[in-house]
């Protein structure tokens, strides 16, 4: 078997051990003869995965009951219409903090649906950072806040969260589950699973009880967030392999020590990358400010873009791929989500250090 070191952004690497146990179980899930797949979503064999699955991300966000954990489908990018939708009742105005690109997605969908207010708008700064968020004017009466915890293009990461009168609510697709968090300052958090969860396929959303009792009844039954609530997130058939897979993951992440286990592990490894990336005299350029650097998406550039291509190919021959930049920006990122392992970080470094000898 050979596996490479993926430093994809999105899908993304999942824990070798995650994937190990799918595979003993992929065509006999616990003696019952057939694969979870093929068990009917009502059944007793996937309920148990579905309980658990639902009570792991519970432990790991440390939820009281006024939240409650939802399983939906259409990614992140579903939610960016699901939230206007069922909260941005009419005559109100929603907040939206514009990061960048994950952001300003949020927020054009959020304008087809309600009044819009931009707080702040940080998407074309260079070096990218994210403004102070103590310190913007929020709406008073703000049906709630948007906020994006982690600029996955950008390489930026929000380092606290604002107190704010309103429900505040957080895409953390590319940091869900990578430090502790405090989930009673948010009124709700989403997450694609793909990049610190599981397989793409199945979204995250953890919402605050009440807040899902907003949405108007015209809205189509699928579109509500208390359809999934009144139905434990089986209203329809749910995407059952991946809440396996999301099962397994928060399984693994739990026996890491939990949200403060792997935020240990996750700043050992961005630190080192930081470290190569700022002992290199200058060839490699951080992009994202210093205070503001994700531990998720690391992201640089080299004295030249023919350089960058020749990074990007060199790293590939060498086994480590996903390494280019995000079309848009270009330059290099490292995704290092959860699972990403130390050796790949030290894989990486090492190359860094050989290639700007060798181009230097
Ligand atoms: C990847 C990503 C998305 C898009 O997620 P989909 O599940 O593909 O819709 C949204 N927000 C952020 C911050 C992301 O990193």
């Amino acid at each position: 078997m050979s596996r490479v070191f993926n430093f994809n952004p999105g899908p993304a690497a999942l824990p070798l051990e995650v994937l190990e146990i799918a595979q003993r179980e992929l065509v006999d899930f616990n003696g019952t003869g057939m694969s979870i797949m093929e068990h009917s979503h009502r059944g007793k064999a996937y309920d148990a995965v579905h309980e658990e699955a639902l009570a792991n991300a519970g432990k790991l966000l440390g939820l009281n009951d006024d939240y409650q954990v939802l399983f939906l489908q259409g990614g992140a990018s579903m939610q960016f219409a699901m939230i206007p939708l069922n909260l941005l009742g009419a005559g109100q105005s929603a907040d939206y903090v514009n990061t960048g690109a994950w952001a300003s997605k949020a927020i054009n969908e959020a304008k087809k649906v309600g009044t819009v207010n931009i707080l702040a708008d940080t998407a074309k700064d260079i070096p990218t950072t994210m403004p102070d968020f103590d310190a913007l004017a929020y709406t008073p009466g703000a049906a709630y806040v948007h906020v994006t915890s982690n600029e996955t293009i950008a390489g930026t990461q929000m380092k606290s969260f604002p107190k704010t009168e309103a429900p505040l609510i957080a895409d953390m697709s590319s940091d869900i589950l990578c430090r502790p968090l405090d989930v009673t300052q948010f009124g709700m958090i989403y997450a694609g699973a793909q990049k610190n969860l599981g397989p793409s396929g199945v979204t995250l959303v953890v919402i605050r009880k009440d807040l899902a009792e907003r949405g108007t009844d015209s809205l189509p039954a699928f579109l509500q967030y208390r359809t999934f609530i009144k139905n434990n997130s089986l209203y329809n058939t749910a995407p059952t392999f991946g809440i396996y897979i999301f099962m397994l993951v928060t399984r693994w992440l739990l026996e890491k020590g939990g949200a403060g286990g792997i935020e240990k592990i996750n700043e050992a490894k961005a630190g080192k990358l930081y470290a190569a990336i700022d002992g290199s005299n200058g060839y490699y350029r951080g992009t994202a400010v210093p205070a503001l650097r994700s531990t998720m998406n690391v992201t640089w550039r080299l004295p030249s873009e023919e350089l960058e291509a020749k990074f990007v190919q060199e790293a590939t021959a060498q086994g480590m791929i996903g390494l280019k930049g995000h079309r848009s920006v270009g330059g290099i990122r490292a995704s290092i989500y959860n699972a990403c392992p130390a050796e790949a970080i030290d894989a990486l470094v090492a190359f860094m250090t050989d290639f700007q000898a060798q181009n230097g």
